[in-house]
């Protein structure tokens, strides 16, 4: 399994080796400050062939801001390394349920965050049409998006192992 991490952070062009450890991601990070997510620390776990960095809870705790990669000295591609983890580790069964919930969400109605009641209330309210221009307007719209996540296997993807 360290190994496949290491390949595919290769084949990626996401290189961690130039790390020096200097912690700007960490310090940059606005879910750290508030979470157990550690960047610098996920890093060093990924460039150490630790494979416990793929079940760490903290890999899902990246809002994907973009604010370390966008600082880091050595200009490593930070956040896309932490995405490229956690599809290892999805692959691997590895997800929190609060993110296969969302998947769900998705596959159900297109939303990772489906539209309520009192959104639709609050809209209307507002002089809205109540439910947007997306795929939950457009039943056809929600058949075919529904039918590529099947044929691209994401249903299998997210499902508990
Ligand atoms: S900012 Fe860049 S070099 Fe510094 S610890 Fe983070 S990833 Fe490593
Ligand atoms: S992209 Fe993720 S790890 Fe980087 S600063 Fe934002 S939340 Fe933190």
């Amino acid at each position: 399994m360290s190994e496949e991490i290491q390949k595919v952070l290769k084949n990626a062009g996401l290189d961690v080796l130039s790390c020096m450890q200097c912690g700007i991601c960490t310090g940059s990070c606005p879910s750290g400050r508030h979470t157990g997510l550690n960047t610098r620390k996920i890093l060093r776990d990924a460039r150490k062939n630790r494979a416990t960095v793929l079940s760490e809870d903290a890999l899902w705790l990246c809002t994907t801001c973009y604010s370390c990669q966008e600082r880091c000295p050595r200009g490593i591609p930070i956040t896309d390394t932490l995405l490229e983890l956690r599809r290892i580790a999805v692959k691997e069964g590895f997800m929190l349920p609060e993110h296969r919930w969302v998947s769900k969400m998705v596959m159900e109605c297109g939303h990772s965050v489906p539209l309520d009641e009192e959104t639709k209330k609050k809209r209307e309210e507002l002089g809205l049409d109540p439910i947007p221009e997306t795929v939950q307007k457009d039943p056809e719209a929600l058949k075919k998006l529904k039918k590529l996540l099947k044929t691209c296997k994401f249903d299998e993807l997210v499902a508990e192992k």
